[in-house]
């Protein structure tokens, strides 16, 4: 078929089935389906309650939220302007969801609110394997509570996501960014230590000495990395009190079995982060190899207008990216599911009869299959084949007459007449036989 349009550039349509996308395959809607049922389910087991806010967001929002002049500032956006509205396809939800936070008073409603979401971002990032510019999030926030516990229940909440696939394996990277004090003082001190060797710096490192300076010491970069060996440490900037939240974080993993590594060098890109820094690493994805990550965001609240600093801690991480993983591990992903039964019919009067039972069957909870191109006999076989159909039921003349169909089982060939009325309960019956 001749094709004029196609998706944007970094976007990509979720089939039913798998496909070859241009950077990595793109598993079909089953296996999509299957990976959010899993993280509802770890979701609810940690008593979260899901919040969907709007994929558009005023841009102040984000602007203001995120920082002036940080990275999705400054050049991962879509944001556009209607009339005298600024708006944004969110970059990310945790923004969004203090928003809600805020707006509708939940912290009101007594306790700590947790809140999660899976849903589409969009960044306008240059597109390769693992990133994209719309892709997938899912998260957690955990607003109103300053106590490390809040922080340690969200680190094992995201473990517990990946263990529920099997992936037991990830490296949690953990780091302390400090409170309100500390980060300005190691800012400064982090400058000063980098601005002598600013010619040694990439053009956006140098551009992030000004602006974001804590993001250069997540560089790739290898003459970078050198360079900062021997730059200060957050750590070495960090008060009494900083030091005791961390160290009662790590105590509180440690008491739930949780491996991490510290990593004085891992921040997070956005300036609302203090204390708790994390992320998580797989080896299997190239470049793009952090699954998630997050930490406690104590400023966002005020950054976005609330008078009270409203104490929170969440993570946020990339479906696509867990997908990837998943398939590097060769973890098994549901494709398109079989029919129950595939409705063949031979001659009219079967066809208005199978159209009808179609329905039947269906409210009766099967899944069922039928010809609805008035094709031959012999391709309604092929198509019911074709879509793996556990059984096919046949009717024609004979069938309508004696009030019973003839219905064979694919895969052993087998074949039963069942009366019509009969048939309901057998194909429901022979499911369950299968499935258990
Ligand atoms: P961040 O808010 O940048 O820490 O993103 C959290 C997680 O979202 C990352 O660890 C990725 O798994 C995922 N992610 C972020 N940006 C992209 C992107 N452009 N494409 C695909 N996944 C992304």
């Amino acid at each position: 078929m001749n094709v004029t349009y196609q998706n944007i550039k970094g976007t990509f349509d979720i089939l039913p089935d798998a496909q070859d996308g241009s950077d990595a395959p793109i598993p079909g809607s089953p296996a999509w389906q299957y990976v959010e049922s899993v993280i509802r389910d770890v979701m609810a087991r940690y008593n979260m309650l899901e919040i969907r806010t709007p994929i558009l967001e005023p841009t102040p929002l984000i602007a203001r939220g995120i920082g002036q002049l940080t990275d999705i500032v400054a050049k991962e956006m879509f944001a556009f302007e209607r009339g005298d509205t600024q708006y944004v396809l969110r970059p990310e939800v945790t923004a969004p969801v203090m928003r809600a936070y805020l707006q509708h008073r939940l912290d009101q409603r007594g306790g700590v609110q947790k809140l999660f979401y899976i849903g589409p971002c969009f960044r306008a990032e240059s597109p390769q394997k693992g990133r994209y510019r719309q892709f997938h999030q899912f998260g957690c926030e955990v607003i109103g509570s300053p106590d490390p516990r809040a922080d340690a229940e969200t680190i094992a909440l995201m473990m517990d996501v990946y263990a529920a696939f099997g992936i037991t394996d990830l490296r949690l990277r953990l780091n302390t960014l400090g409170d309100e004090q500390s980060r300005p003082r190691y800012r400064e001190a982090l400058q000063a230590y980098l601005a002598p060797h600013a010619d040694r710096l990439s053009e956006t490192s140098r551009q992030r000495l000004r602006t974001n300076p804590l993001r250069i010491l997540d560089t790739k970069d290898e003459r970078e990395r050198a360079l900062l060996a021997g730059a200060p440490r957050l750590i070495d900037f960090v008060d009494d009190e900083s030091r005791a939240f961390y160290e009662e974080v790590k105590a509180l993993l440690d008491l739930l079995d949780i491996p991490y590594e510290e990593d004085p060098f891992l921040v997070r890109g956005l300036d609302y982060y203090t204390h708790t820094a994390f992320e998580v690493e797989s080896d299997n994805l190239g470049a793009q190899r952090a699954l998630g990550g997050g930490g406690r965001y104590d400023l966002l609240s005020r950054e976005i207008g609330s008078k009270q600093a409203v104490p929170a801690v969440g993570f946020a991480a990339g479906i696509e990216r867990l997908l990837l993983e998943l398939t590097a591990r060769g973890l098994p992903l549901p494709g398109i599911p079989a029919p129950d039964a595939f409705l063949v019919a031979l001659g009219d009067e079967a066809t208005r009869w199978v159209f009808a039972t179609a329905r039947t069957l269906r409210r009766a909870g099967l899944r069922v299959a039928l010809d609805l191109k008035g094709r031959s006999m012999k391709a309604q076989m092929r198509e019911a084949n074709r879509q793996r159909a556990r059984y096919t039921v046949i009717v024609g003349k004979d069938e309508l007459a004696a009030r019973q169909a003839q219905v064979k089982h694919m895969e052993s060939g087998e074949q039963v007449a069942v009366a019509f009325d009969a048939l309901a309960g057998f194909l429901l019956e022979h499911r369950a036989a299968v499935a258990a």
